[in-house]
């Protein structure tokens, strides 16, 4: 089976909007929630926005691997951060890439649940940069907007390439331009 969504790829507008809020959380979002979750360990990824899936709307789904399953974050909002924390970022949405890329180590969200309840916790290092990371998404900003000068030019390259290539041939074996671990 395959996942119900064909995760966009760098170079599709909707990934550089900005989402709207969420203003219904009802039968349908909870629907959606499952089906961006199946697309996500598809993947597989430890997160994917919303937007990634073709929806304007502000949410994340994410799996930290940490034992408590598959979870929504509904109208996130980074109300606090600090520190800097440097971590080897990639993004289903420019597969095959990664940097090294330095954000706030310590953050502190807040949000909705699937059940209409508001969240507020505190999150840092590798579970803060992955908040950090689908937030960007929602505010329509791909981990590309986060290199410095020199990833920068070297990623340009890479993403036109990773654009050109028509879809993967199935005999050609996947090649990672930035393989840093
Ligand atoms: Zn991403």
């Amino acid at each position: 089976m395959s996942a119900p969504y064909a995760i966009r790829i760098v170079g599709d507008p909707v990934l550089t909007q900005r989402a709207s809020e969420v203003t219904e959380i009802d039968a349908r979002l909870a629907k959606l929630v499952d089906d961006m979750l199946e697309t996500m360990y598809d993947a597989p990824g430890v997160g994917l926005a919303a937007p990634q899936a073709g929806v304007q709307k502000r949410f994340f789904v994410y799996d930290l691997g940490d034992g408590e399953g598959g979870r929504v974050l509904i109208n996130p909002v980074i109300t606090e951060s600090s520190g800097e924390w440097e971590f080897t970022e990639g993004c289903l949405s420019v597969p095959g890439l990664h940097w090294d890329i330095v954000r706030p180590k310590e953050i502190h969200v807040t949000g909705i649940d699937l059940d209409g309840n508001e969240v507020s916790f505190e999150a840092d290092e590798y579970v803060a940069r992955v908040f950090q990371h689908e937030l960007d998404h929602l505010d329509g900003v791909l981990l590309l907007e986060r290199l410095d000068e020199d990833q920068r030019r070297d990623a340009k390259r890479a993403v036109r390439q990773l654009q050109m290539a028509a879809p993967a041939p199935e005999a050609e074996p996947k090649r990672s331009l930035f393989r840093l671990r």
